[in-house]
Parts: C-alpha cells; sequence; structure tokens
C-alpha cells in the first residue's frame, strides 16, 4: 500500500499551520500554500509554538523534523504531494474550486483530505474528475496538541485511501476515527454545537455571564472530559449500578423540559453585543497570542499529567515517546 511522505497544506490559516507544525514535527516533509503571502509569518508563529510545547511535552527531543517550504503558486507544490491537506475557509464552492485547480496539476495517486468542520465529503466530491481520491479529516485547534482527528469518506471514497490515510495518522501518533457514516457535521461539532446552543441561550436569558458559564465547564464538567468521555463518566456516575442505572436515574429527565434543545437563538446585534462585551471583559485585554500560549501551556499540562497516568491521550503520547526512544537509539548505533 502507499506510503505518505510528502505532504502539501492548502490554505495556512489556524488549522492549515497547525497541520503543518504538527506534520513536520513527525518528522514529514512539508509544502506550505496559501493565496496570502502574509499567512507565512503566521504559519512560522505556530512552527515555534509547536516547538515549545513538544519541548516540554516529549521526553526526547524530535531530531529529525520534516522539511517546510511555503509558495503561493499551487501548481509547483501540488506536483509531489502524496497527500495535500485542505484548509480553506468553509465554503463549499472555495473548496470546489480548490480541488480543480489540485486535480490539474497533482499526481492521480494523490489523496485529498478537506479539514471542513461539517460538509459531506459527499458534497465536496461533486464535480470531479477522480473523486474517489478526495475524503474529511476533521482536526481540532491547536492541530498540533490535539491528536483527534475525525476520518469520513464520501459515497464515492475508496475504501484503500481512507485506510492509507488513517494508517497515515496513526503513524505520526494522531488519533483518526473512521466514521462509518457521513453526516452533517460529523460527531464532534454535533456535540460541540449542542453546547454551543444551549451556552447562546443561558447568555441570552440572562442566567449567567460568559465568565460564569466558562468557569462552570472548566472547575466542573470539563475536567473529566479529557480522562473520560461521556458514557464511562457516566457510567461512573450510575455507581455499583453502572451504565444500566444511570440510565434509570437520568433518563427520564431527557423528557423534561430541562434544555432549549434544537431551537436557536436569534443572533441579533443585542446578543452579539452582550456576548462581545461580556467575553471583553473576561479576557481581562489578553491577546490572542497570550491566550494561544496560555492554552498551549494548560494543554501540555494536563496531558503530561495523562501520560503519568498512561491513561487516555497519555497513553499515545508514551508510545510516540518509546518510539522516538527506539528511532534515536538505532541513529546512535
Ligand atoms: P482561516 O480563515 O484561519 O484560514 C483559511 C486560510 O485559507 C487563510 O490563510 C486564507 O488566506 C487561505 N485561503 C483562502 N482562500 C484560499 C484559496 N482559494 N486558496 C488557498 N488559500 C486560501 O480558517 P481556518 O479556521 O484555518 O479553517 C480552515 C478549515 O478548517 C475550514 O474548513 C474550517 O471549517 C476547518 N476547521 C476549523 C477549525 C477551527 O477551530 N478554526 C477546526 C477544525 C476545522
Amino acid at each position: 500500500m502507499k506510503k505518505i511522505q510528502k505532504v502539501v497544506c492548502v490554505g495556512c490559516g489556524v488549522i492549515g499551520a497547525g497541520w503543518a507544525a504538527r506534520l513536520t514535527e513527525s518528522g514529514i516533509d512539508v509544502a506550505a500554500y496559501d493565496l496570502e503571502r502574509s499567512s507565512q509569518k503566521r504559519l512560522n508563529q505556530v512552527i515555534k509554538n509547536a516547538q515549545k510545547a513538544y519541548q516540554k511535552l516529549y521526553d526526547v527531543p524530535q531530531k529529525n523534523r520534516g522539511t517546510l517550504t511555503f509558495s503561493t503558486n499551487l501548481s509547483e507544490v501540488v506536483k509531489e504531494a502524496d497527500l495535500i491537506i485542505e484548509s480553506v475557509p468553509e465554503r463549499i464552492e472555495i473548496k470546489q474550486d480548490i480541488y480543480s485547480q489540485i486535480e490539474n496539476y497533482a499526481s492521480s495517486e494523490a489523496i485529498i483530505a478537506s479539514s471542513t468542520s461539517g460538509i459531506k465529503p459527499s458534497e465536496l466530491q461533486k464535480g470531479m474528475l477522480q473523486p474517489e481520491r478526495l475524503l474529511v479529516s476533521h482536526p481540532f485547534n491547536p492541530v498540533y496538541l490535539i491528536p483527534m482527528v475525525e476520518v469520513i469518506g464520501g459515497a464515492l471514497t475508496t475504501q484503500k485511501n481512507i485506510k492509507i490515510v488513517c494508517d497515515f495518522y496513526d503513524s505520526i501518533f494522531m488519533k483518526p476515527v473512521h466514521l462509518k457514516k457521513e453526516i452533517d457535521a460529523f460527531v464532534a461539532d454535533r456535540l460541540l454545537e449542542a453546547i454551543w446552543r444551549e451556552s447562546l441561550w443561558l447568555i441570552k436569558d440572562g442566567i449567567c455571564t460568559t465568565q460564569e458559564l466558562d468557569d462552570i465547564v472548566k472547575y466542573g464538567f470539563g475536567l473529566r472530559y479529557a480522562q473520560m468521555g461521556v458514557f464511562e463518566t457516566y457510567r461512573i456516575a450510575g455507581g455499583d449500578g453502572g451504565m444500566r442505572k444511570h440510565l434509570e436515574n437520568f433518563g427520564p429527565c431527557l423528557k423534561w423540559p430541562w434544555t432549549k434543545l434544537t431551537d436557536v437563538p436569534d443572533l441579533n446585534e443585542d446578543l452579539i453585543e452582550l456576548i462581545v462585551s461580556q467575553s471583553d471583559q473576561q479576557s481581562k485585554g489578553k491577546s490572542i497570542q497570550q491566550l494561544e500560549e496560555l492554552r498551549d501551556d494548560n494543554l501540555v499540562e494536563i496531558q503530561k499529567g495523562l501520560k503519568s497516568n498512561n491513561s487516555g491521550v497519555g497513553k499515545l503520547l508514551n508510545e510516540a515517546d518509546k518510539a522516538l526512544k527506539r528511532r534515536s537509539h538505532t541513529e546512535i548505533n
């Protein structure tokens, strides 16, 4: 089966730069492409952020970084690519236009993986010459510190291509989860959107501020989710009776009017202003870069705790450390 050696990141915003950082730090050669030359600055900053975080996260320093080039010329960069990761804005016409350009220049073997947050791959494939090469690999921000990637094929994607991409992500110690059916917004964003929608109601109805809501997450259930997910957490909540008892206890509540469920509040100027002003107050003038640094430091320390317990993402990081140690041992000998 084909081995992925050269990756092209198309679009170098928040997500594309994050992909480039994770890949180069995993020893993969990356060619990055963006319409805007100014994106290179952000790309370099994100690579620096990743290197800083990895120095603390891994026991063994990365000696074999992949190479990184940046270009504003698509035809030049995609020629040699085995995998093209597309992270351009979430607009289907922009993405489809990029695919038709890529198909003009890339090898017929190259696989295209879209980072879309929710557009079904079967929609993205429409109009492609080789739709079997397109799939979605949906990452999480910051891509270099969060290993999860949802992989979804469209109606015409081959299983072979899905396997190549999942094996590749496994090999760089990400955690690919292949969803067997495509749905709008996949799994993670469905969950996140439910929380987001409910959060907007809670602010709009004046129940809590953005600060209070975030405290409820940070000091409460948010702490649980990095080490056990929804189902294992609720299994424990059922006490010795486990999941069955939990469903008996809390199942009926789902029929009570506890949540607003799928109604969406009107994001009018008043609500936008309320949320933005509360959010400004909450962040106390910290810049996005300062917040990103704080986020990275926190994510590193949380994951190091999980490494000590060899649990959740910590298990994956210990496996990566072992592989890095084996590799540096082989190089010395
Ligand atoms: P972004 O706006 O930060 O970056 C988009 C980049 O694409 C910009 O650098 C822009 O210059 C470039 N671009 C625009 N049109 C282009 C074109 N035609 N050719 C090449 N480059 C072009 O967006 P983002 O947040 O990085 O999102 C990119 C994709 O990743 C979207 O599909 C989004 O849904 C998905 N995604 C975003 C997040 C997130 O948290 N931001 C998480 C997961 C997935």
